[in-house]
């Protein structure tokens, strides 16, 4: 039996088309959009791409993406004045730093300067801080979308052993908690892991990213397994563009798993959907706090 493949387009499309209605009628009672800044640094070709995308997508479900491209030699007081302005400005209701920034700047520093209720990547320590305690209120949109997969499946979560390869702040260590409070024994995998084998192979729920093409093969996964890929590698296939593949070998792996989700078409859509999701939540609250302060 070949696995299942978890549609990440189509369900995000069901959560834009979810935003979209909850922002017709977020629009009647504010008289106003959804605003979402998005700050870029630079013209990195792949943060073009995905800026690009989330102004469409923004676009369909009806939130103003204000775009701010700062040219690449931008310093930390520049950047950090733009952040301040947009942390005051009504209209602004989430504030998205497109990663990496120049060598120049040092990421962190910048995203704690974001006011913690406008972070809608949810990147600022304070909203990580909130997800290690169990108190989700703005989750990083990459895990988020991954246990929106997960789920879809219809899978239990808890009591399954989650083997999590890769320990980046934006997506390893937070996808653990997320899986860790949907109550799931979890492992997290990386570079200096020995024998990651010996790991995979156990995983219920295997969700991988680490940025490397293939690898994950076969022998590595669990019969019925989970497989989530959030891989983004370009191959050099001849064109221009390359091929996008993951960090799964799809075409053998679906052989063992029960649930994959394939690359495009997986987690990507779902990051968007989530950073739609998320904007509109952080602009209902912004707008229910100042009509609670006028009573
Ligand atoms: P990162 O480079 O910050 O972290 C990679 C992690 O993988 C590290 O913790 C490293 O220890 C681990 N790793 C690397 N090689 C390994 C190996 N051989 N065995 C075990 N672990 C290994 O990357 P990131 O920002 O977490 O992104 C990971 C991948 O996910 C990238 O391909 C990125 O493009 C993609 N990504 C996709 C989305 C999406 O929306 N689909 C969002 C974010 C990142």
């Amino acid at each position: 039996m070949t696995a299942k493949i978890i549609n990440g387009t189509e369900i995000a499309e069901n959560i834009k088309n979810y935003v979209k209605e909850k922002v017709s009628d977020f629009e009647k009672t504010y008289n106003k959009k959804p605003g979402l800044a998005v700050i870029m640094v630079g013209s990195n070709q792949a943060s073009k791409v995905y800026v690009g995308i989330k102004q469409k997508t923004a676009k369909e479900a009806g939130i103003n993406l204000m775009q701010f491209n700062l040219p690449k030699e931008t310093n930390h007081k520049e950047l950090i004045e733009l952040i301040k302005k947009l942390n005051e400005d009504e209209k602004v209701h989430g504030i998205l730093i497109q990663l990496p920034l120049p060598e120049q700047l040092d990421e962190q520093r910048i995203l704690e300067k974001i006011k913690f209720r406008k972070d809608v990547d949810g990147f600022h320590s304070r909203n990580m801080g909130k997800l290690v305690f169990g108190r989700k209120e703005i989750v990083p949109c990459t895990p988020k979308g991954i246990i929106k997969l997960i789920e879809s499946t219809g899978q239990e979560i808890e009591g399954k052993h989650a083997v999590v390869v890769g320990r980046s702040n934006i997506v390893g260590k937070p996808i653990a908690m997320l899986l860790l409070e949907k109550n799931a024994t979890v492992t997290i995998c990386h570079s200096k892991t020995k024998d990651l084998k010996k790991h995979t192979k156990d995983a219920d729920i295997l969700v991988v990213a680490a940025g490397k093409p293939k690898l994950i093969t076969k022998d590595m996964v669990k019969k019925d397994a989970i497989v989530i890929d959030v891989g983004i590698n370009r191959t050099d296939d001849g064109t221009e563009k390359g091929k996008l593949v993951g960090d799964v070998d799809f075409d053998s792996v679906k052989e063992v798993a029960g649930f994959i989700s394939p690359v495009p078409g997986g987690v990507g859509p779902m990051t968007v959907a989530s950073l739609l999701l998320k904007t509109f939540y952080a602009a209902r609250h912004a707008e229910e706090k100042k009509e609670k302060s006028k009573e």
